[in-house]
């Protein structure tokens, strides 16, 4: 029965395609297709892993027996005994045979994927006693994985997309209820051509990340992973934000075409590739791009930016259980982006973890559960309260400056005191490089204008710094209090709130007024609905998903900022600025 899930649209076009539900839990599982020559030995490396589990269990029995008679353990006993029943479970041995052999699923991906069918059926019995047996179902499968992890496939590296070498050409979508942006970034190269999560905002790091694959994402559909099952057929529709389950075949021929109407505009965009961004009256616009990792700088020269505007350099830092990248790794990546971007400039962000950028999949440990994390330690205080971290990122970015532009960019600033530290510390380290003769170069110093504190002294920065950019994602959150990784008050997050207008107008004016640069880099510099007003406001460089350079272009080219000038002062006077925006 076709039925649809709402949520935010966070990332635009159709995808449709068997929907994979992936328990949060499990999600760093590697997930691939094998050829159909390598289904027997995947096939294979299960059972063995299978096996090794049940002689572990009925060592751990006779070594229980050995300790005395089985009823002094009584319930370990039946324990183990149900564990070793579950092993030779035939739904579940059928069932990963299934994905493996119909789907060409990797045997892990196969066991995790019966697993959640498995489970759906225990959560809907009546009976508390076969409910609660879901938990072993889930320990004898994580015991399997265990061994599994320790005997990788032979065909884990290079994991194809479908329809790409694949075995298998049925497109897939990820439907889980959360995804850290870690988890996200895992899944850059993975087989799924669109995803869809119960929980998250528009500008929550998991959306940004999936617009930043863009593939088709809607974030905050609240319970589409309960509704929607294992296998069934959905649409998303990334730019209305719904999920179709299930689609009736007319709704299908519908959606396809929008479908290939996605593609024919793609395809017509890509023409401006090469097209310089000036406006009707002649202003030149810098369109730069926001990338999470080194390798993002192909796509990036791809669609014509002229530079890096933002490499969010915390993505290097996420999803190493704690384990941080070091100097000589940092400047590696930051080298490879620098290189990467051909003698156009790359401006690092240094790390800004904290908030809903976890460094581990542990959000927050026990016993913190009452604290904020957004305003908490992060970004530059969690760099600042540990000066040997932040010391060598700062070496790495100083060290990658010798190749080529790079601009460095500190996030999240708002007071007086955290700049003075900061810079000192920019001093130190390349004092530290002098001192040990490594070769560096210069960079230009740049704050993130993110904090209305940082919004309301602008001549502080200017001061300070040689450019900002205004991170308007969290610029929003902040003044307006809405926490941006929150569905439940998305619809009260307002990029055009004059609030957040007056604030964005003044730090623009203030740059220009002192020739100092000034761009935006926070989602709303990507959103077509946006061009027209943060041009009339005087913005002349944007920072974005390079997915989003080509449309924005387009818009550009249609607009006289002179006229729009006027227009945005309006706008920026009114009590609704919302209703204004169409004009
Ligand atoms: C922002 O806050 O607008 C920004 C660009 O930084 P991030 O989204 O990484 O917090
Ligand atoms: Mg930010």
């Amino acid at each position: 029965m076709t039925f649809s899930v709402h949520g935010l649209a966070v990332s635009r076009g159709i995808a449709i395609g068997r929907a994979v539900i992936v328990a949060s839990s499990r999600i760093d599982v590697a997930h691939y297709f094998v050829q159909a020559e390598q289904v027997e030995g995947e096939i294979e490396r299960l059972r063995h892993a299978r096996n090794e589990v049940s002689a572990e269990i009925v060592k751990v029995q006779q070594s229980l027996h050995e300790l005395g008679p089985a009823d002094a353990h009584p319930e370990l006993t039946a324990l183990l005994d149900v564990h070793l029943m579950l092993l030779q479970d035939e739904q579940l041995t059928n069932g990963v045979k299934h994905w493996i052999v119909e789907r060409h699923y990797n045997a892990e991906w196969a066991l995790t994927t019966q697993l959640e069918v498995i489970a759906r059926q225990f959560d809907e019995m009546e009976d508390p006693y076969l409910r609660e047996r879901k938990a072993d179902l889930e320990q004898v499968v994580e015991r399997i994985l265990r061994v599994m992890r320790g005997v990788t496939s032979p065909v884990a590296a290079g994991q194809p997309r479908p329809g790409q070498d694949s075995a298998v050409a049925v497109p897939l979508v990820l439907i889980a209820h959360d995804l850290s942006p870690a988890d996200m970034l895992q899944f850059k190269q993975s087989v799924f051509a669109g995803f869809v999560t119960d929980v998250g905002g528009k500008t929550s790091h998991t959306a940004i990340v999936a617009r930043s694959m863009d593939i088709p994402a809607v974030v905050g559909a609240r319970s589409a992973s309960q509704l929607i099952e294992q296998d069934d057929w959905v649409i998303i529709d990334g730019d209305a934000g719904v999920v179709v389950v299930d689609p009736s075949p007319i709704l299908l021929a519908e959606y396809g075409f929008k479908q290939r109407q996605g593609e024919v505009e793609r395809e017509r965009l890509s023409r401006l590739k090469n097209t310089p961004a000036v406006t009707l009256d002649g202003q030149k616009i810098e369109l730069l791009a926001n990338i999470e990792q080194p390798e993002d700088a192909v796509g990036a020269l791809k669609a014509g930016a002229v530079g890096v505007g933002l490499f969010r350099s915390e993505f290097l830092f996420m999803g190493r259980n704690g384990k941080l990248p070091d100097e000589e790794e940092q400047y590696q990546a930051y080298k490879r982006a620098v290189e990467g971007m051909q003698g156009l400039p790359v401006t690092i962000r240094t790390v800004d973890v904290g908030a809903d950028k976890p460094l581990d999949r542990v959000a927050q440990r026990a016993g913190e559960e009452h604290l904020n994390p957004a305003l908490g330690l992060r970004a530059i205080r969690w760099s600042l309260a540990d000066p040997a971290m932040f010391l060598a990122q700062l070496r790495a970015i100083l060290r990658a400056a010798a190749h080529g532009p790079v601009h460095l960019l500190v996030p999240m600033l708002a007071h007086a005191s955290e700049i003075r530290q900061t810079l000192a510390l920019v001093n130190r380290a390349r004092e530290q490089l002098d001192a040990a003769g490594v070769r560096h170069g210069s960079v230009k110093l740049g704050a993130m204008i993110e904090v209305p504190a940082a919004a309301l002294t602008i001549p502080l920065f200017l001061k300070h710094f040689d450019f900002l950019s205004i991170g308007t994602n969290d610029l929003i959150q902040y003044t307006l209090a809405i926490d941006r990784a929150d569905e439940a008050v998305s619809h009260l997050y307002d990029p055009v709130h004059p609030a957040v207008l007056h604030l964005l107008a003044s730090t623009i004016t203030q740059c220009h007024a002192q020739g100092k640069g000034v761009s935006v880099c926070g989602e709303m510099a990507g959103d077509v609905a946006m061009t027209r007003l943060l041009l009339g406001l005087g913005l002349r460089s944007f920072s974005m998903h390079p997915s989003q350079i080509l449309a924005v272009k387009q818009q550009i080219l249609r607009c006289d900022t002179t006229r729009l000038q006027t227009w945005a002062q309006t706008v920026l006077a009114a009590e609704d600025p919302a209703a204004l925006m169409t004009d």
